[in-house]
Order: C-alpha cells, then structure tokens, then sequence
C-alpha cells in the first residue's frame, strides 16, 4: 500500500477521508533488497546488523536455500538526504561481507514500510483497512506480513457477521477495530517506544547491549524476551518502557 507523510495520505485514505493514514517521517521507513546467488551465509542464522550501518533502521540477511539469500536495508526517512543514499550503505555492506561481495543480486524490492503507533479510525460504515493500509506494521521490526494476515483474518469474521445482520454500521465497524486494538495497541506501542530510543543509541551502546543479550538465555526470541534482558543489566536504557514490558 502507498505510504505518505507529512501532510500527504495514502491514495485509499484520501479517498476514504481516514486521517490516521497519515504518518511522521519518523514513522516511515524506505526499505530496499536484494535477492541475491552465489552467496555463502549460514543458512540456520537470520542475522541483523543495527546502528550507523543503516541509520535507525537495520540491514537483514534471511537466507533463503542453497547459496541464496534476501538481503535489504530499511533506514528512516528522517535519516536519508537523498534516494541513493540507502542503496549506497547496502552495497557498501555487501561489498565490506566477503561471504556477500562473491554474489549477484538477481531481484531488487523497494518499498516504504510505516512504522507507527497503531492509529484509529482504521474503518468507516462498510469499510475496514487491513495490514500495511491500517498501517498494522510492526514498528520495531518493520514486519507486516503476519500482522496483514491477522487483520485479514479480523475483517473477514466481521464482513461474515455484518453480511448475516445486514448491519454495515459504524457500531458494527468498531468490533474490527476493537480486535486490531486488543491484539497490536499495547504491543506496538511498546515496539514504537523502543524503535525511538534504539534510533538514539550509538555503536558502542548497541554493542554492548547485544552482548548482554547474548550473555543471557533467552527461552523465546522475541522483542519483549530481548528487552527484559536489557532492563536486567542496562534499565536506563529502557526506563521508559518499564510499564510495558
Ligand atoms: C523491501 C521490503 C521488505 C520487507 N520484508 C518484510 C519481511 O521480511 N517480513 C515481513 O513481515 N514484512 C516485510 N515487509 C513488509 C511487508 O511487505 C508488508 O507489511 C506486507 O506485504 C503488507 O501486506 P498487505 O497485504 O497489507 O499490503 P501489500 O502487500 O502492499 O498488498 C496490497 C496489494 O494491493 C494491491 N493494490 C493496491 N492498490 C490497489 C487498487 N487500487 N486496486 C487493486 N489492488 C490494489 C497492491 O498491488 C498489492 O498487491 C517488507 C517490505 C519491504 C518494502
């Protein structure tokens, strides 16, 4: 879906007249990948490569079978002067990662990719926005996918039961919306609050904070399970995400 800030909407909200389609550019994240051959990364590792490397953002390397792999960079918008600039910092990556630097890139995939708060009304009488156009998007990881699938998956439960009572009210609507809030509210609001304080920290910080990280035994890997292990050892790092965590 379109993302846009500053003022701009998304093409379907403008025309829905949904306001909180609009986004900060603090909140918006332009995103670029390669599919790449001929590379050699282990293929039981996901890994990411945080801090000035990519500017509030991150580089990704998700192997994808034999010698292949998805590699990408999302860097904040408020962080990028101009449009090549993010793809700048992904080649010279690529270029400084010998197991990368012997492949060839055979796709590339662009895309913008919010990374807000979860914002309402997401519906109005008959209509509901599911995924990216809700902007639903994790906004720690910039993962979406998943998060799309489970709106959909909202809706449709609703569509079912506003088809049978032939009720497109905006009582009927707010059930969608009440499901998105139960499930993604507190969680990406905590995830929002950490993006914005990760996006202040320097290398060395960050380095230390995945050594603690990498120190502790995490039984799930997950945002929270990694936060936790931060608060142990560093809490002034996530001070302000004590009431969420
Ligand atoms: C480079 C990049 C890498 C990413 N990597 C990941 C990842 O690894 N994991 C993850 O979870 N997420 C990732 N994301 C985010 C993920 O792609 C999205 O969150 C996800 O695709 C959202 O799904 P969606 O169905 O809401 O929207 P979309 O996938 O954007 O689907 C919307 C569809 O609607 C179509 N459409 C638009 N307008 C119209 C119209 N007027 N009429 C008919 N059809 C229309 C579009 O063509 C599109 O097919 C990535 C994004 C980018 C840009």
């Amino acid at each position: 879906m379109v993302i846009a800030a500053d003022g701009f909407e998304s093409e379907f909200g403008r025309w829905a007249g949904l306001k909180s389609v609009i986004l900060a550019r603090n909140d918006i994240i332009s995103a670029l990948q390669y599919r790449m051959i001929n590379v050699d990364v282990d293929p039981d590792y996901t890994d990411f490569y945080l801090g000035s490397i990519a500017p509030a953002g991150y580089i990704w390397v998700f192997p994808k079978g034999e010698g292949m792999a998805n590699v990408g960079i999302g860097s904040s918008i408020n962080m990028i002067h101009n449009r090549f600039e993010l793809k700048n910092y992904l080649d010279r990556f690529i270029e400084n990662h010998p197991g990368l630097k012997k492949g060839q890139d055979i796709q590339l995939v662009t895309g913008g990719v919010s990374v807000s708060k979860v914002k309402m009304p997401i519906t109005m009488p008959g209509l509901m926005l599911v995924g990216d156009a809700a902007r639903l998007i994790d906004p720690i990881t910039g993962g979406g996918i998943a998060n799309a699938i489970v709106s959909g998956m909202y809706a449709a439960q609703i569509t079912k039961e506003a088809i049978e009572s032939n009720d497109y009210s905006p009582q009927m609507m707010q059930k969608y919306e009440k499901l998105v809030k139960e499930r993604f509210e507190r969680k990406h609001l905590r995830n929002w609050v950490a993006k914005e304080k990760l996006a202040m920290l320097s290398d060395d910080t960050l380095d230390k904070l995945v050594d603690i990280v990498s120190e502790q035994v995490l039984t799930t890997i997950s945002v929270e399970a990694i936060l936790k292990a931060i608060a142990e050892k560093y809490p002034e790092v996530v001070k302000e995400l004590e009431d969420l965590i």
